[in-house]
């Protein structure tokens, strides 16, 4: 297992032209199978003796790739897909081949000045003063609770430092359209959601979020405000400049989770959406969303990462030597220790291209949203349901049920057409396509919706 004979080299190559091949061609949609299926086709793959290099590839390449579907499919219009770039997928392996643990500058100096230098063009984007710093975390769900804890110990030393006794309660303030990580986050904290209404644009404001603090329960303090930067089901950017003017007023931390729509930041035909970002306490992006980088990747940003430092350092006599404050350890700005220097493809790829293409790329995908809209609104037998903000148009079938939805999503895949999923929009079935690939087409997009004629 040691030494690297002929077996090893051949092994090697063998994996370089898959991924050559997965890089440079088309990438199928493929679909799921059960898991009787899988059994039946793969077999017992952990066994004493070992299946060698060409049998476990086989297996792989032959029935467990094509059980799986491929994010960066033109027609990946589910969800939020990912599009890596060719430089940041192949540079993943470089990472997984080298044994380099990004949690610390000691291990990790090379990779962490890289990292942070693709951190600060985001900074940058959101106009974040110099001392903006953190980390890359697995994804907005890990990046947006790190924020949040940290925002918590912030508001805990500050009562503290005041002479006053901790809470009852501590509680955030979200719209019901923020994120379920956001949730999620609350029930790992063991904290309280205080939700603020949003307005007829479906917008979180200022005034609801001062509304909301001032309407928090008896013996509840509110800790933090998160405002989304483009909402996952329908890509609304909530009223930054607003809400950052209540979070101020009230002397609340204001986190920022931009996990997908963050990127557009880099568009300047909507930039101006985001005016007020540059307030924020935290901001979450994910570059494996619509910054062209492979899972997982999620940039992690805190206007005084050293508030964040205190909150997630872990202390112990075997880590002494490396708890140090003149040098950056990204496993201190997140709740993680071991860590992928996961930021790196995504490094790579901006170095290669020049964070120009980045804005190049991304406006590309927004020309394809708003041709979509267009498609939807001149269809008779459609409905859009709400002006598209960033990439994401939600729409209706006239006379559709949420079994129609699925039975055609059902079709779409079996045919190997595209991925789309139904899903909920005020109450009822509604369809989304979310556009952040750049290979996906105008046309991608008519043939889609002819099909729903
Ligand atoms: C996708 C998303 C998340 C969660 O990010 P993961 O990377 O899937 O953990 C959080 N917030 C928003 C707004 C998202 O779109």
């Amino acid at each position: 297992m040691h030494e690297f004979d002929q077996e090893s080299e051949e092994l090697i190559q063998s994996v370089f032209r898959y991924t050559l091949d997965r890089i440079r061609n088309e990438p199928p949609l493929d679909g799921p199978m059960s898991a009787a299926e899988l059994q039946a086709l793969v077999g017992e793959t952990v066994t004493p003796e070992g299946l060698g290099g060409p049998e476990a590839l086989r297996r792989y390449t032959e029935h467990l790739a094509p059980a799986s579907i491929s994010a960066d499919h033109p027609r990946y219009l589910a969800f939020i897909a990912g599009a890596p770039t060719k430089a940041a997928a192949v540079f993943d392996l470089v990472i997984g081949a080298s044994s380099l643990c990004g949690s610390t500058w000691l291990d990790g100096a090379g990779m962490v000045f890289a990292e942070n230098q693709a951190l600060r063009w985001i900074a940058d984007l959101a106009g974040m003063p110099d001392s903006a710093g953190g980390c890359f975390a697995t994804g907005g769900t890990m990046a947006n609770l790190s924020a949040l804890v940290t925002a918590r110990h912030d508001a805990d030393a500050k009562r503290t430092a005041a002479g006053l006794d901790r809470p009852a309660r501590w509680a955030m303030v979200a719209a019901e359209s923020a994120h379920s990580s956001v949730d999620s986050a609350a029930r790992v904290m063991d904290v309280d959601v205080v939700l603020a209404r949003v307005d007829d644009d479906r917008r979180l404001r200022g005034d609801a979020v001062a509304e909301a603090i001032a309407g928090r329960p008896d013996g509840t303090e509110v800790f933090a405000v998160v405002a989304t930067a483009g909402t996952t089901n329908l890509g609304i950017v909530d009223a930054l400049d607003g809400i950052a003017d209540a979070c101020a007023a009230a002397g609340v931390w204001m986190h920022v989770d931009g996990a997908y729509g963050g990127a557009a930041m880099a568009a300047p035909s909507v930039r101006h959406r985001f005016i007020g970002v540059e307030h924020c306490d935290s901001l979450v992006v994910d570059p494996h969303k619509w910054l062209f980088s492979p899972f997982d990747c999620a940039a992690l940003l805190y206007r005084n990462p050293a508030i964040a430092r205190d909150a997630h350092t872990q202390r112990a006599g075997y880590l002494e030597p490396i708890i140090d404050d003149t040098v950056w350890n990204p496993c201190d700005y997140a709740h993680v220790l071991t860590r992928r220097a996961r930021g790196m493809p995504f490094w790579f790829s901006l170095a290669v291209h020049g964070t120009d293409a980045y804005r190049d790329a991304i406006e590309g995908t927004l020309e394809v949203t708003l041709a979509t809209r267009e498609m939807v609104a001149a269809a008779d037998h459609l409905e859009l349901i709400v002006e598209p903000e960033l990439s994401v148009v939600a729409f209706r079938r006239r006379g559709w049920g949420l079994a129609d939805y699925q039975a055609w999503c059902d079709r779409l895949l079996a045919e190997g057409m595209a991925l789309l999923t139904p899903t909920t929009v005020d109450g009822g079935p509604a369809m989304r396509v979310c556009i952040i690939n750049p290979r996906t087409t105008v046309d991608d997009l008519a043939e889609i919706l002819a099909s729903l004629a």
